[in-house]
């Protein structure tokens, strides 16, 4: 299908192939900067899609590009019907993925390889177990990381998301660049981005240049290795020469990557965002239910969609309150 009649792409001739679709709004883990503290209202279950639903909608953006579905949450795992899900969705014509925080992956081991599923995202934010609990007002460290481990050994192309938080894991940059040196693994560093209710800060935001410094300081120029990125990668992408693994870099605050976005997000009740910073969405689930055809809908979402976070496109936008304030909380986004 060419770009200019497909409805997903947008007015900067972004063709969005990448749909990341939130299971559930709940979660096992009480992260602090995704969770507000007060936790959240959840919806009504008869307000959530459900595994038809899912499947109805994820198979209309396939058939209009989607190659890819990453599943998210909340916690995707914590959702009952999970593996039907997953099930129901290998069906289609594209890569399945997954973001975990890894609390119950194991049980999920042969589900996940039935359905051809090899690319797992896992939120670690501390190798240090005082500190993940600390940050998940859990205490399950020891249950995760083993569980990571035990992924690589599975032979899961598993990449390990930590969000950086100023005075809190910066200091631990370097530990978790070390696990790369015997670990088939991506560490990919995340700056703090502002969601409702996470306190955020820019001055509890480490930087991509920050990072790059920590990373200088520890290793010789010439062992840090810049390799390319995936095209609509969103990091920057970097190894230590000798090293197993490799790290990157998320910088959606300092040093945004929205020129190559082909993501759209589908939320656990049936919104479709076009951007992960904006709050306006498009309700696909009442249309749907109601037997309406939501190509329309998904169509005019694709063509609102803003050049660059929802539309914050300078720092100092993204700084105010009554800007990102207006969004969601990422426990029901996914990141
Ligand atoms: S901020 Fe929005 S436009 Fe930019 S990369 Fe993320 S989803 Fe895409």
């Amino acid at each position: 299908m060419s770009a200019t009649n497909n409805i997903l792409t947008d007015t900067f001739g972004r063709e969005h192939t990448y749909l990341r679709i939130s299971l559930t709004e709940r979660c096992n883990l009480r992260c602090t900067y995704c969770m507000p503290a007060e936790g959240i209202e959840l919806s009504p279950k008869s307000h959530l899609m459900n595994f038809e639903e899912i499947y109805t909608i994820a198979k209309t953006f396939v058939d209009h590009g989607v190659t890819k579905i990453r599943l998210t949450g909340g916690e995707p795992l914590v959702r009952k019907d999970a593996p039907v899900i997953l099930k129901k969705l290998a069906s289609l014509p594209v890569e399945l993925a997954i973001t975990t925080n890894a609390v119950s992956v194991d049980r999920f081991i042969d589900t996940f390889k039935e359905c051809g599923i090899k690319n797992i995202n896992v939120s670690l934010d501390s190798l240090v177990s005082a500190k993940f609990k600390e940050v998940t007002r859990r205490d399950y460290f020891q249950r995760v990381y083993d569980n990571i481990m035990m992924l690589i050994e599975e032979g899961f192309n598993v990449k390990l998301n930590a969000v950086l938080m100023k005075g809190f894991n910066d200091n631990e940059i370097i530990d978790f660049i070390n696990l790369t040196k015997t670990h088939r693994i991506n560490i990919r560093f995340i700056e703090f981005m502002p969601f409702d209710g996470n306190k955020w800060d820019m001055d509890k935001t480490v930087s991509y240049k920050e990072i790059i410094k920590y990373v200088y300081k520890s290793f010789p120029q010439e062992k840090v290795l810049r390799i390319a990125d995936a095209p609509n990668d969103t990091s920057k992408n970097y190894k230590i020469d000798g090293y197993q693994g490799s790290f990157a870099i998320i910088s959606s605050v300092t040093n945004p990557f929205c020129d190559s976005c082909n993501r759209l997000r589908l939320t656990a009740n049936g919104r479709m965002k076009n951007c992960l910073f904006s709050a306006s969405e498009s309700d696909l689930l009442t249309p749907l239910r109601e037997g309406k055809n939501i190509e329309p809908i998904i169509q005019k979402a694709v063509q609102a969609k803003l050049k660059m976070r929802g539309g914050m496109d300078t720092l100092e936008k993204l700084k105010k309150p009554e800007l990102h304030g207006k969004n969601r909380s990422m426990i029901t986004i996914g990141g």
